[in-house]
């Protein structure tokens, strides 16, 4: 079965390893990126292998830092958390929560519980990142000094980092000869979501307060943009696939219309499992990958970006250091210019299109993907600042926030990562503008000091419309900077 992960879920032999303690033993699922009970592998296994189970969540504030992470997406992570309270108290299963600092912290803490509770085996679902790969490690050790077993489950993407290999057995580089080789493997794969696990005996103790869990969030109101929990994320992903879904190829691009899936927030804190996307999407198209509905296909493939970037992510521990995808483009001189930086980050370029997507992201915690795309090669090719600034403010500000895709998408736009837009291919972004906000609707909302320029105007206005306007003259000229930027990345590379 390839690389597909273990969908049988058999159930595993709990270790005879009963400790000298009173206290019956326990099992314990230990949730981080996967706030959900629907379709969570690691928790069917563990509410499958016949104990009572604790459900254990650690919070850990600054290793979620350590990825520049914000505290708009720190608030919806806790938010998530209280809503998977929720769900878990109706199926039985006590939550644990606690604050921790690192990740050390964690595992620490993490192994004192399960001491205390007689837990004998710990359920996870896996994740990608170098860190967090370390912590994991260290958790299964110490666990296992202390008697205890760290069990994985396979969950962040549909197929597993190192299965899908070129004919040499190396990682594909580029997008289209992966999805060639993953649209193959995945026909072996079973992808019916698990449904909600079943009744459980609870663990006699109380679970966290939901008061505590929400008095660790930053001090910020509550994101208006965002509601959390499970039950939303189906909501919407169902309403995505009921009405937007077959136009997504002819809406996908244009800012001011509400024409993706906007699941990004969810999948990130996993209120919602990548397998759920996929089925709904497969189930909507007569479970066809390469025929019927174009729109639905090319959400599809959306979906593969995400797990092409994972699977990169996995793979190359070097990018999760902030290392180049291409080490020969780390010689390139970057600028790291701060002045520069904040009027970007404030939307504040003179750029109209750039500006409006700088203050979505500020106001909303989010940015349309053809904004993410404008905007940062606006950073990079334009102001030729460093992309690790831009990747950390992105990291910083969105609700989304995900290493994977945030490093794939910068590098993607730096020319610096695999298969990245080629150096010599830079945006315009008056011409992004005139192509994707061609009557100036998503500009207007976001910038409104230029509310009152007509559908011309609104893409690059006059010196005196600025004037009048109280709006910035461009922060560089766009040819020129093109120019310098193509010079200086063709004498690095040639
Ligand atoms: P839809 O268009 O509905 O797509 C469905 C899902 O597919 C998304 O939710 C996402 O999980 C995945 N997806 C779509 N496009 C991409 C892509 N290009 N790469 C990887 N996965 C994709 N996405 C994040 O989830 N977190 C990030 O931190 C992030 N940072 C980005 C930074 C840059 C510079 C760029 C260019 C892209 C970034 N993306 C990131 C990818 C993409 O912009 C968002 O996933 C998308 O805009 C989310 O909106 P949606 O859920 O409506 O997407």
């Amino acid at each position: 079965r390839l690389g597909c992960p273990d969908h049988s879920n058999p159930a595993p032999r709990t270790p005879n390893i009963m400790p000298m303690d009173a206290r019956p033993p326990l099992h314990a699922m230990w949730f981080r990126n996967d706030l959900r009970i629907l379709d969570n592998p690691a928790l069917q296994a563990a509410c499958s292998s016949g104990s009572k189970v604790l459900a254990i969540y650690l919070y850990t504030p600054d290793q979620h830092k350590l990825h520049h992470a914000g505290d708009t997406k720190l608030r919806f992570v806790l938010e998530n958390a209280v809503s998977l309270r929720r769900d878990l108290e109706q199926a039985g299963i006590t939550f644990a929560a606690l604050r921790c600092t690192t990740y050390s912290d964690s595992v620490n803490t993490l192994v004192k519980l399960c001491k205390h509770h007689n837990v004998t085996r710990v359920f996870a679902n896996r994740e990608m990142e170098l860190n967090e790969i370390r912590r994991d490690r260290s958790a299964q050790q110490a666990l296992a000094a202390a008697g205890t077993e760290l069990q994985f489950s396979h969950d962040q993407t549909l197929l597993k980092p190192g299965s899908v290999l070129t004919g040499a057995g190396t990682p594909f580089k580029v997008f289209s000869a992966f999805k060639r080789a993953w649209l193959k493997d995945i026909s072996n794969c079973e992808l019916t979501p698990f449904s909600a696990p079943k009744k459980q005996t609870p663990v006699e103790m109380d679970s966290t307060a939901e008061e505590e869990i929400l008095s660790w969030a930053p001090k910020q109101p509550a994101n208006q943009w965002w509601p959390a929990g499970s039950q939303v994320a189906q909501q919407q992903l169902d309403s995505f696939v009921q009405r937007s879904i077959e136009q997504y190829k002819e809406t996908r691009d244009t800012p001011s219309i509400d024409g993706t899936s906007r699941l990004s927030p969810y999948l990130a804190v996993g209120a919602l499992s990548l397998r759920r996307c996929f089925y709904e999407a497969l189930l909507a198209n007569n479970m066809e990958w390469d025929s019927g509905s174009v729109g639905i296909r090319t959400w599809i493939n959306e979906l593969i970006w995400r797990e092409f970037y994972k699977h990169l992510t996995c793979l190359n521990p070097d990018l999760s250091k902030g290392c180049a995808f291409q080490p020969k483009t780390e010689a390139i001189p970057w600028l790291h210019d701060r002045q520069r930086l904040q009027c970007w980050q404030q939307g504040k370029t003179g750029y109209p299109l750039v500006d409006a997507g700088m203050r979505q992201l500020n106001e909303t915690g989010w940015m349309h993907n053809r904004l993410r795309m404008v905007t940062a090669m606006f950073l990079t090719k334009h102001l030729f600042v460093n992309w690790r600034l831009g990747e950390a403010y992105f990291m910083q500000k969105l609700v989304d926030a995900d290493f994977s895709a945030n490093n794939g998408g910068w590098q993607w736009s730096a020319s610096t990562g695999a298969d990245a837009v080629p150096y010599f291919r830079v945006f315009s972004p008056q011409r992004q503008s005139e192509r994707f906000d061609r009557d100036g609707d998503f500009i207007r909302q976001w910038v409104p000091e230029l509310s009152t320029l007509n559908s011309k105007q609104i893409h690059n206005p006059s010196a005196a419309q600025r004037e009048a306007c109280g709006y910035p003259a461009p922060i560089v000229d766009h040819k020129t900077a093109v120019d310098q930027v193509k010079a200086a990345f063709k004498d690095q590379l040639n």
